[in-house]
């Protein structure tokens, strides 16, 4: 089976690792957002593609989720003794990539190329993609005034009341090579547990991408569990914007582009009020602790893929 997932940075990451684990090689494209790339000390950093390349390489720091594992932090120990920015904490072995890619980047190479030579080089057996090579800045509306994401979601923790959001550039922007295809050459489409708002919704939005997943059998997962987020301000981003935190309500967000969707158990109550939206249900464990985790669901996944294929054809 051919899959297709959809994903922003820790919770998409563990399901597509789990996807890259249990799928025959070659047959997982993961698709990231780079709604939240900047550019820091010069250099362009795009954390939910290196999230999503460091866990399917091995290579992600398993407590915080996010940079390397054994990583060292000798050049950020140095910048903040010189009073430089350290803000976004950077480890050294992370701090090379990015130095590389802003590198190739200047020589007008394109991002998906290089995510590709990176992805080869570290031993990542499946194709991830950036959901574009333009720039699309994703910007959080607050009451204070707009906000670049980075500076929402890290300087400022988060603490701003969301209002909104705004992707800028995406009027320009292409899906990057692959990207139409990865989803047309797809049996399933999978919508990892990643914030809808901001991880999600940035790559539906660029042009076509809505469309062509639409034309395909499509899983998502709930990202939020008991009405909480496991991390990240998803839930909290629902109840700013006027919507109860549930996963119902991120299965409404997506309705119209979902035949199925994964509950967590501990939202079992839940599961009818989803069939009531039309779409079939699967209630499992979704929490993803360790490996084994990641692997069991992303297996539930496929299974429960084959189920709502055999119906669509019964049908
Ligand atoms: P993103 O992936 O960049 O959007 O950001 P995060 O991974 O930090 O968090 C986004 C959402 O992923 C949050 O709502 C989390 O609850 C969810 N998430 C993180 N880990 C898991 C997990 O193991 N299982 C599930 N179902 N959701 C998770």
């Amino acid at each position: 089976m051919k899959v297709a997932a959809l994903a922003g940075g820790v919770g998409g990451a563990k399901l597509a690792h789990g996807l890259d684990q249990v799928l025959p090689a070659g047959d997982l494209t993961v698709i990231v957002n780079t709604g939240d790339d900047f550019e820091y000390l010069g250099l362009r950093i795009s954390p939910d593609l290196d999230t999503v390349m460091y866990t399917l390489a091995g290579l992600a720091d398993p407590e915080k989720g996010w940079g390397r594992a054994d990583e060292s932090w000798i050049c950020l120990d140095t910048l903040r003794l010189l009073g430089g920015p350290t803000w976004f904490r950077l480890g050294d072995k992370d701090l090379a990539l990015h130095l590389e890619r802003t590198r190739r980047l200047g020589q007008g190479e394109t991002l998906t190329a290089i995510t590709g030579d990176f992805c080869s080089t570290l031993g990542v057996r499946s194709t991830i993609l950036p959901m574009s090579d333009e720039r699309v800045a994703t910007k959080v509306q607050t009451e204070g005034g707009e906000l670049a994401f980075q500076t929402y979601f890290v300087a400022l923790r988060c603490e701003p009341e969301v209002r909104g959001f705004r992707f800028e550039g995406l009027d320009s922007a292409k899906p990057a090579a692959g990207v139409l295809e990865a989803i047309g050459e797809a049996d399933l489409v999978v919508l990892c547990p990643s914030n809808p708002w901001v991880s999600l919704d940035p790559i539906l939005a660029i042009e076509g991408v809505r469309s062509a997943v639409g034309q395909k059998p499509v899983v998502g997962v709930s990202p939020i569990i008991g009405g909480r987020a496991l991390k990240g301000p998803a839930a909290m981003m629902y109840q700013q914007l006027g919507f109860e935190a549930s996963a119902l309500t991120v299965a409404e967000h997506y309705r119209s582009l979902l035949d199925g969707f994964v509950l967590d158990h501990a939202d079992l109550e839940l599961e009818s009020q989803v069939q009531v939206l039309g779409l079939q249900t699967c209630v499992t464990q979704t929490v993803m602790n360790d490996y084994h985790d990641r692997r069991n669901l992303a297996d539930t996944i496929l299974e429960f893929a084959q189920q709502i294929q055999e119906r669509m054809r019964s049908t």
